[in-house]
């Protein structure tokens, strides 16, 4: 009803629901026989606002390049720079769309977009006006996120603390004055920000009434108990964590996304540690980090299935992590990421028999339909 779910059972049971009987002429009905229907994926951690592939990248890395290597040569992150500020914002918008579309197909409904590929003023609030335009044309919901803080920009380089000025007085406060973006991000790394650039970035986000999440742990540890302050929704990758930090996140609020089709695209021999999260009870999400850089998969399922095999995940953690973990770590499951009375009817429908054979058949996509808002979206 009005895009929610109204009551959850057996067809008998659904049946006898006043609410149901009265409507069910207006009802369209799915038999999903024989599938399995889970919460849409919630995709916590997507970077869908750049043009094109970063094949040079990618052939670099299979020569054996590194990640600073290719940074340091002009690829990575500011590579995809350029595309973006040249870019109309409406040819932005088409790409955005055609990987919301593409999500959908592999069962996500919720997605979490950032900016982060312009770096200058302009060129971020382009993207984020971009991905707001791509909203506005998918069923499906999406959460933007301004990621300003992604590199510092060629041009500022030896002056990052001008960038970082740049981030906090003039993006943060014009994204949030005109509701472009509910949380801000940093990459906070080594090549990067630093912890204090962090704090500095983290409290422009909260004067302005904007949310937190971080990039951390990616290329090296980082400690993380002096941002909780700043209550982060999420902290991001983690392939580097310390026990002590591991304790602290097990009582509070933030959730860790983990993020395998970056190790896996990366040729990484390492995954983050998850049992070592799960089993202290920090909540653990997973995401596609979508990116041309590191992570070109729109594939929740994949995720998924990189969890299970390189993580040491069940596939029952696996789902836990991609639907309503997804919610917690952008602060909506009141509403997303369960099959529940009252939340938002987002459903992913996959013609196989066991939930388990969703990371089972990797690489192959067993999406039947998508449900997004109420609105059904079907595979061909
Ligand atoms: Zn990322």
């Amino acid at each position: 009803m009005g895009g929610k779910i109204v009551s959850v059972g057996t067809t008998k049971d659904a049946l006898r629901d006043p609410w149901l009987k009265k409507h069910r002429r207006n009802i369209t009905e799915i038999d999903c026989g024989g599938g399995v229907v889970l919460p849409g994926f919630v995709d916590s951690h997507t970077h869908p606002v750049f043009v094109d592939p970063r094949l040079v990248d990618f052939e670099k890395r299979i020569e054996g390049a590194s990640y600073e290597q290719i940074a340091a040569a002009g690829g990575g992150i500011r590579s995809s720079l350029e595309g973006v500020r040249q870019a109309k914002k409406s040819a932005l918008s088409a790409k955005i769309l055609t990987a919301l579309q593409d999500m959908a197909a592999h069962g996500t409904t919720t997605v979490e977009a950032k900016s982060g590929y312009g770096l200058t003023v302009e060129s971020e609030l382009k993207s984020l006006e971009a991905i707001r335009a791509a909203a506005s044309r998918w069923p499906g919901t999406v959460v933007s996120t301004l990621l300003g803080a992604h590199v510092v920009p060629k041009e500022f380089q030896g002056r990052s603390q001008k960038y970082v000025e740049a981030v906090c007085k003039e993006m943060i406060p014009q994204a949030a004055k005109r509701r472009l973006a509910q949380f801000v991000d940093v990459f906070c790394d080594k090549g990067a920000f630093t912890v204090e650039e962090t704090e500095h970035i983290f409290a422009a986000a909260k004067e302005h009434g904007l949310s937190v999440r971080a990039h951390m742990g990616q290329l090296s540890e980082t400690r993380l108990s002096r941002f909780l302050r700043f209550d982060p929704a999420s902290f991001d990758h983690m392939d580097h964590v310390n026990d002590d930090d591991i304790l602290q996140l097990a009582k509070g609020n933030t959730v860790a996304t983990l993020v395998p089709g970056a190790n896996y695209f990366l040729g990484m021999k390492d995954y983050p540690n998850a049992r070592r999260l799960i089993d202290a009870r920090v909540p653990v999400a997973l995401a596609t980090d979508y990116n041309p850089g590191t992570s070109p998969t729109v594939s929740m399922p994949m995720a998924m299935s990189l969890a299970c095999t390189h993580m040491k995940m069940s596939p029952a953690e696996a789902v836990a992590a991609a639907t309503v973990n997804g919610a917690w770590a952008l602060r909506v499951a009141d509403h997303k990421g369960s099959i529940e009375p009252g939340k938002d009817a987002d459903f992913a429908i996959f013609d196989v028999s066991d939930y388990r054979e969703i990371p089972y058949w990797f690489g192959a996509n067993h999406c039947a339909a998508t449900v997004l808002n109420g609105v059904i979206s079907a595979r061909n």
